[in-house]
């Protein structure tokens, strides 16, 4: 009689053990992102929206930045890294975003930025005006205004430091942007995330063989 009770504690306790790791595996599995509809919403008004509901962002992080002649450039691109949580990054060795000088007069900071259909972005260069009078915060907060549509955030809002005219700190709706765009593979179809399905620009093809171009500039 003993033998059995002890039998039956041992499968009791290898119940318990199973369970314990069945909920730690539930819990940490992640199938819960932790992103809402809205959040869903804000990357496609801001970015899937030009490629009929599919994402555009670099293919792989780190992403290469060359901004030699930017003493504020590594502080500025690094706000995103810690805005996303780590889910973008930057070498500064690197050579996907050049980054220059610019004697233009008419805007602080400009950004011309190339994906393909397949939605990998595949050029953007940033200028930043030497004349940063009337730019708020200056260069340090244009060249992060800039580097934020060098990554992907394809328009301006109304808040944040994506707001036409800049000057304000990364939003918490900018920030879950870039962590969730950067959380989802290049080209990701979003639509199913949506209320209802939206009319849109571009058309996704997995061969990626078309080149969208966009020139969007930080107004003075
Ligand atoms: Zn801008």
């Amino acid at each position: 009689m003993p033998e059995i009770s002890l039998r039956r504690a041992a499968a009791v306790l290898l119940l318990v053990l199973a369970l314990a790791l069945a909920s730690c595996g539930g819990g940490g599995g992640g199938g819960d992102s932790g992103f809402t509809k809205a959040d869903y919403q804000f990357l496609y008004t801001y970015n899937a929206v030009h490629l009929s509901g599919h994402t555009i962002r670099w293919a792989s992080v780190p992403i290469g930045v060359s901004a030699g002649a930017f003493a504020d450039a590594r502080t500025a691109f690094n706000r995103w890294t810690s805005a996303s949580g780590g889910a973008v990054s930057f070498n500064f060795g690197g050579s996907n975003i050049p980054v220059s000088w610019s004697s233009s007069t008419s805007w602080c900071g400009l950004t011309t930025i190339s994906w393909s259909s397949a939605g990998r972005i595949v050029s953007a260069r940033i200028s930043i005006a030497r004349s940063q009078s009337g730019c708020s915060g200056g260069v340090a907060d244009t060249l992060a205004h800039e580097a934020g549509h060098a990554i992907g955030f394809l328009g301006h809002d109304a808040s944040g430091l994506m707001n036409p005219f800049g000057g304000e700190p990364i939003s918490d709706q900018e920030a879950k942007f870039m962590k969730l765009l950067y959380s989802l593979a290049p080209g990701t179809d979003i639509t199913g995330e949506l209320g209802k399905s939206r009319s849109s620009s571009g058309t996704y093809d997995k061969s990626g063989s078309r080149i969208h171009t966009m020139t969007i500039s930080r107004s003075k």
